[in-house]
């Protein structure tokens, strides 16, 4: 399939399924296969030097489940604890339906845990100008 590099047929360091990798990642200190690869998500581990078989089919799913990765990072850490146990199960479609549900949420309470550090008048975050209404603030969340 690949015409300009031939990958190399690896096998994943966790499973032992046959994978390949292109040349320029063969030095990578460990191979994984996509479903591997998402057990390390779940898992919350974070492995350096690490080269992903991922089929062309399933990079929708998986770049969509790192994001979901790094929102638990954010905010949720039990939100997330139940998704992990579902996500290799769910569609792509189901998982933007999720992601869109999570980043609801973490807005929502960022921007109520803004409004209470009003109330308490310690929000020291603020150092341009201490009057800034949530409003601003919220637009920035994303970004
Ligand atoms: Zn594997």
């Amino acid at each position: 399939m690949e015409k300009s590099q031939e990958s190399v047929p690896v096998d994943c360091s966790f499973c032992k399924t046959s994978i390949t990798c292109p040349p320029d990642k063969l030095d990578a200190h460990t191979h994984a296969c996509h479903e591997c690869f998402l057990d390390l998500i779940a898992e919350g581990k974070e492995i350096k030097n690490i080269h992903v078989d991922i089929p062309r089919k399933e990079l929708a799913r998986v770049n969509s489940i790192m994001m979901a990765g790094s929102l638990r990072d954010a905010a949720f850490p039990e939100v997330w604890a139940d998704y992990k146990k579902n996500f290799k199960k769910m569609s792509t479609r189901e998982i933007a339906e999720e992601m869109f549900a999570l980043g609801a949420r973490c807005m929502a309470e960022s921007m109520m845990e803004k409004m209470a550090r009003k109330v308490v008048g310690a929000d020291t975050d603020d150092d341009d100008d201490p009057d800034d209404d949530f409003e601003e603030e919220h637009e920035t969340w994303a970004g």
